[in-house]
């Protein structure tokens, strides 16, 4: 037998693929802002908080496009940022495009659009994972945090798709619901589970108030209770235990806080946040969009609670899918530089925290929050 022949185009593709690992990123996912724009007021959300200088933006189509060729570093792309995805009129397009490339999508929704129209949309795309946010298991308590998005709305939006899944034996969009502990909402947790399983999700995520931009919020954050740790833990893991027998997955973030750590909760090893006007940026809480940064046109400076200080929001951007291609991005030097920060144990810790910029030192998504 002679040698495989390999079609031009086959080893064309072949050569740009061997190219593309020098260097290339591997992600495990990509976050996309596909919007800043919001029509609920969660009390807690810069977007509420900084509403006179909030950037009110929809991603393009055509800034999204320039992403596509890069899509092929992740299996999973979550339009997701600061704003309620579905407000943007190509978000079915955008996640079209990503479906065609045989990406996993996924989104995080406030549940207030989710019309029969847009469900059978989402199941038919199909979308793989929906996160629906919740700050209460009460209509009373959900909605005084998230104004806007009543609770029992969001419920019965999502019985409907729960039905409508039913209907189509489409097990897809795969429910998760991101509930946000506070110390006034935190009692309300016990009925997660069962709420959880009533509406179909298949996952709960419990995390904690990392990002206090008003400062009055400062106390509901759970780990600021210095008397309250072990409670707080212990019904956690009460909850995590009796998950598997109503067949859902229980994860939440802890309520001790560890100043030494070098790790952070953003994966900003092996992810990226490419934020609604194109900047590469690490986390979402140092996406420009946050921070007064006047010569891009957002707004005043602002600033966020942290240990009982008011540090400015800094924004972090290492470049923009508009004029440069994520592979180089990802590649720059100080890109290259600051996840190195976050290998455990290259440097001493002393050397590394001493290292981190202000914005990772002064962040609750560091200390495990
Ligand atoms: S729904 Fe999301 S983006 Fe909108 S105000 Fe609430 S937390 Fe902010
Ligand atoms: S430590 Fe905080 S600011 Fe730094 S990358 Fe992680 S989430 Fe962002």
């Amino acid at each position: 037998m002679g040698p495989r022949v390999v079609p031009v185009s086959g080893m064309f593709h072949w050569l740009t693929r061997q190219l593309d690992k020098i260097g290339s990123p591997t992600l495990d996912w990509v976050q996309v802002e596909v919007t800043t724009h919001c029509n609920a007021s969660c009390i807690y959300c810069p977007h509420t908080i900084m509403k006179n200088h909030w950037p009110n933006r929809h991603m393009s189509m055509e800034l999204f496009s320039e992403l596509m060729p890069f899509l092929k570093y992740t299996d999973l792309v979550f339009l997701q940022g600061w704003g309620e995805p579905l407000l943007n009129r190509d978000f079915f397009d955008m996640a079209r495009a990503c479906k065609d490339r045989r990406k996993q999508v996924g989104f995080t929704t406030n549940g207030t659009l989710l019309t029969e129209e847009t469900i059978e949309r989402l199941i038919d795309l199909p979308l793989d994972i929906m996160g629906v946010s919740l700050a209460g298991t009460t209509a009373k308590t959900h909605n005084r945090f998230r104004n806007g998005a009543d609770l029992n709305k969001v419920i019965s939006s999502l019985l409907l798709l729960d039905r409508m899944k039913a209907e189509k034996k489409s097990d897809k969009p795969e429910v998760h619901l991101a509930y946000l502990m506070l110390r006034s909402n935190f009692r309300e947790l016990d009925d997660i589970l069962p709420l959880a399983k009533s509406v179909g999700a298949k996952q709960v995520i419990a995390s904690n108030l990392t990002f206090i931009v008003d400062p009055e919020l400062f106390g509901e954050a759970i780990f600021n209770d210095t008397d309250g740790g072990d409670y707080y833990r212990m019904a956690l893991e009460r909850t995590k235990d009796q998950a598997p027998d109503e067949d859902i997955i229980f994860e939440y973030h802890g309520p001790y806080l560890d100043h030494s750590s070098l790790s952070c909760r953003e994966n900003v090893r092996h992810a990226c946040v490419v934020n609604v006007e194109g900047d590469v940026v690490p986390c979402v809480l140092t996406n420009p969009v946050l921070c007064g940064n006047k010569a891009r046109s957002y707004g005043e400076p602002t600033y966020y609670a942290f240990e009982h200080q008011l540090p400015p929001i800094r924004g972090m951007s290492f470049g923009n899918i508009g004029h440069e291609n994520l592979t180089r991005i990802w590649n720059k030097e100080d890109y290259v530089h600051f996840r190195k920060l976050f290998v455990p144990h290259t440097s001493s810790k002393r050397d590394t925290l001493h290292e981190l910029p202000p914005c990772c030192l002064q962040c609750y998504k560091r200390l495990g929050a």
